[in-house]
């Protein structure tokens, strides 16, 4: 294992983290009858994709962004997966907090860190804290709003059509909809919950930002204890969430339409995710650009995945490139199914209600400082 993983990390993709071959392998148990398991598994459905499927067996009696929707309006369609990157936040004012090239990597030298990535890496940040919750401060979003593509999946959820969100985004707008948190895997892990490092004891989202926005090494509090608290955001040499490993092995192969939404398809193992569903299954990609759709072989196999999105492949069947941003993708979606002017509804009614709180929220704190002079 060590030495595929030497192997791979070439420094081509930065934006991979470290530790996904481990994550992989935590899907399979970790064990090497596991690891063939998933070898095999992968090698059944990489031929079995290349079996071209009769008429009769194709879902969409179109492939074209019309014939999804035909489709998901249809009884056949009960189980969609939606899989988001941080396009479908970018609306809502949240910077992508963990890739390169988003403009906060270019924003660290006041850390004098030994590289850029080292912000956001386990074995720095347990020695020195201070340049990630200095980080985390600065990006805290003034106030949480969901995007009209976070009620788009809300709204799949209330049509009894949603079989889990999965989501690298860290920035917990998807709860701000009231989409269950049953609903939502987050496979980078989120700020929602910080635990101690030593004692694993759990603290809140209110506790670690007022630790950060009082410029405190947040520490654990338990008796005798006094170790390291860390938000639960998948730091680079870290696995990912074992929530994430279990719901994928459970929810893929029921998979009966998969929508991905703004992402470029480049961090493993998530991206491997778009060939786990069933070969017969379409795939809709909401995104500005057709993103990475060369996925790595090694971790489509790894990961049991079979088949990568082919727009443009003679024979296509199932997979539907719908350029747009995330918001406008969704309303055109939702709109076409014939559920525009409920999603347009909710929108509105839930960002009018978000203000107030906001402005609520912002006239408390206001007074606390007054009080405080
Ligand atoms: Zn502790």
């Amino acid at each position: 294992m060590e030495g595929e993983k030497k192997g791979k990390d070439d420094g081509k993709s930065p934006k991979k983290p470290e530790g996904k071959e481990e994550g992989a392998q935590g899907a399979q148990g970790g064990q090497t009858g596991g690891a063939i398991d998933a070898l095999a598994a992968g090698l059944s459905n990489y031929f079995s994709s290349a079996v071209k499927l009769d008429d009769a067996e194709k879902v969409l009696s179109e492939v074209s962004f019309e014939g999804v929707a035909k489709y998901l309006k249809s009884d056949k369609c009960t189980n969609i997966i939606t899989m988001a990157g941080a396009g479908i936040s970018t609306s809502a004012g949240i910077p992508d907090f963990r890739s390169p090239g988003s403009g906060l990597y270019d924003n660290l030298q006041k850390y004098n860190l030994p590289d850029p990535m080292a912000i956001f890496n386990i074995q720095y940040f347990t020695e020195n804290p201070e340049p990630f919750c200095h980080l985390a401060k600065e990006l805290w979003p003034g106030h949480f709003k969901p995007t009209p593509c976070h009620y788009f999946v809300k709204q799949l959820h209330d049509k009894g059509k949603l079989l889990r969100h999965y989501t690298q985004n860290i920035d917990t707008l998807e709860h701000y909809t009231g989409l269950p948190a049953d609903k939502i895997v987050e496979a980078h892990g989120t700020f929602r919950t910080s635990h101690c490092l030593k004692c694993a004891k759990e603290f809140s989202q209110d506790w670690i930002k007022e630790k950060i926005f009082a410029e405190e090494t947040p520490t654990c509090d338990a008796e005798g204890c006094a170790g390291l608290v860390k938000p639960d955001i998948v730091f680079f040499g870290e696995k990912l969430p074992d929530r994430f490993f279990s719901c994928v092995k459970e929810d893929f192969e029921k998979c009966d339409l998969l929508i991905i939404l703004g992402t470029s398809l480049s961090v493993q193992p998530f991206a491997s995710l778009t060939g786990r569903v069933p070969t017969k299954t379409p795939r809709l990609y909401i995104n500005l650009d057709k993103g990475n759709t060369d996925v790595d072989p090694f971790m489509m196999l790894l990961m049991g995945g079979g088949s990568t999105l082919n727009f443009d492949e003679e024979g296509n069947y199932r997979d539907v490139f719908k350029k747009a941003t995330c918001d406008e993708g969704c309303y055109s979606l939702s709109e076409l199914v014939g559920w525009g002017k409920d999603l347009r509804k909710t929108v509105e009614s839930e960002h009018k209600r978000l203000d107030a709180e906001i402005a609520t929220d912002k006239q408390k704190t206001n007074a606390t400082k007054g009080a405080s002079k």
